[in-house]
């Protein structure tokens, strides 16, 4: 493990990698989402607010002056020549590819950019930009994010994904056939999902072996329907010390080499309507490390 913590962690990894601090930018390549605009749903996942699940991504127009002012904005923060840029919100691969090179390409030649993160659904990932993500995996690092948040089908209608289990089986298939490094998102703690449905969701993402997770603590922003939902007809939420017991007993389920991107949420906190403890990052995240070593747990030590 690196950077002291009982799990692979990204910022660990990357520094390995690239032999140093490596920073992500979130930049918006302009994109909508399928499950917004019609095609799928007009309303979106239940979760997700007006930003596309992207709350800091940045809206400063042609991505070459987003990579620019993020970079003028963080460089004090990270001391660090070498980014990641990382198109977070909406669909980031939901148009054709001649569109999706207009926005990447510029991206890609900036000389502080080592590699490019493109978040995106399993539903829109036709052969031809397939085909395109694997061009650029050649060019550079990179990888790809799904949001699949679970695999309970009762809960995946509940929360407005739009689309069933094997269509994330099939994408994942389809990147790995072609070394795409794939990440694949979940949220921990989903209306009605008990501790060994939310374990079994864990574990699939262990078995399907992608290259990374993230890892969400469920929270409820007061721009979504989730808000609505909730205030009409309540559902327990997890306390903080359930999801750090969760966490931590998912940490000991992955794969060792897994890389672990995120291990709780990070949303608007102006936003934020409940649970009020996810408002403190860094002290889920320390309560995580705590919880780990007490019980002496490292990753993939269950398994
Ligand atoms: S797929 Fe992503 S951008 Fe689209 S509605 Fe769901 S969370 Fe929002």
């Amino acid at each position: 493990m690196n950077e002291g913590k009982r799990y692979n962690n990204l910022s660990g990894y990357l520094r390995e990698t690239f032999g140093g601090k490596v920073a992500k930018l979130s930049i918006d390549g302009g994109f909508t989402c399928p499950n917004r605009d019609g095609h799928k749903g007009d309303r979106g996942c239940i979760f997700c607010g007006e930003m596309g699940a992207g709350e800091f991504a940045s809206r400063l127009g042609p991505v070459q002056d987003q990579v620019d002012e993020q970079i003028r904005l963080l460089g004090n923060k990270w001391k660090t020549d070498k980014y990641i840029a990382y198109f977070q919100s909406f669909t980031n691969t939901y148009a054709p590819v001649e569109r999706l090179k207009e926005v990447f390409e510029p991206v890609l030649g900036h000389p502080k950019i080592v590699g490019i993160a493109i978040a995106t659904r399993p539903d829109c990932l036709p052969e031809e930009v397939l085909d395109y993500l694997s061009q650029l995996n050649e060019r550079t690092f990179v990888w790809i994010e799904l949001g699949l948040q679970t695999i309970h089908e009762e809960t995946a209608k509940l929360i407005r994904r739009g689309y069933p289990l094997e269509t994330y089986e099939k994408a994942v298939e389809q990147l790995k056939e072609r070394g795409i490094r794939t990440v694949t998102h979940l949220i921990v703690g989903l209306p009605h999902e008990s501790r060994e449905m939310i374990l079994e969701s864990a574990r699939y993402v262990g078995e399907t072996d992608t290259w990374g997770i993230k890892l969400h603590s469920l929270y409820i922003q007061r721009d979504t329907d989730l808000y609505t939902m909730f205030l009409e007809r309540p559902f327990p939420l997890m306390t903080l010390k359930e999801y750090v017991e969760t966490i931590s007993e998912i940490i000991s389920i992955l794969p060792k080499e897994m890389v672990v991107h995120r291990i709780t949420g990070d949303g608007d906190k102006s936003l934020l309507h409940e649970p009020k403890w996810s408002r403190d990052k860094l002290k889920v995240i320390a309560s995580i490390d705590k919880r780990l070593k007490e019980m002496n747990i490292l990753q993939g030590c269950a398994l």
